[in-house]
């Protein structure tokens, strides 16, 4: 992995083979990094990624075992019960050219993987709700409106 940093940017650069979100963990770990958005674009040679069901309250997951054009992917870096927790969600083509997406479970880099990672300074903490069965987002300070 390739890394840049510059003030508050982060560039990060997956070369083939690599599984992203072990590689984020990885990065994380090393910095004592807690809070983060990150977006990116590549090339992944498979994924597994997820639907939320609401209704089941379960992850629906679909394996995808070709090469694929990463045309968007997002996430944020939280702690969850004090353990870094990265929510990813990407779009993705293949050859057919028909835009496919979710959850991100796994990702291995196929050709390469550029990210752009923006450290916070606020600590984004995730609290279990059992309306939609998800760890949700407990910003500090936070009110309703
Ligand atoms: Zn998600």
């Amino acid at each position: 992995m390739k890394i840049f940093e510059s003030d508050s940017n982060h560039i990060l650069v997956l070369e083939r083979g690599k599984e992203l979100l072990s590689a984020l963990e990885r990065y994380a770990s090393q910095r004592s990094l807690e809070s983060a958005w990150v977006s990116g674009l590549g090339a992944a040679s498979s994924a597994m990624v997820a639907w939320y069901d609401i209704e089941t309250k379960q992850y629906i997951d679909r394996a995808f075992d070709e090469p694929l054009e990463i045309l968007s992917l997002t996430g944020n870096l939280s702690q969850v019960d004090g353990k870094p927790f990265w929510h990813l969600h990407g779009t993705f083509a293949g050859r057919d050219y028909n835009a496919v997406g979710g959850h991100i479970k796994q990702l291995v880099v196929g050709v390469t993987c550029e990210l752009h990672l923006s450290p916070l300074s606020i600590a984004m903490t995730r609290r279990f709700d059992d309306t939609t069965g998800l760890n949700l987002l407990a910003l500090p300070a936070c009110s309703d409106s």
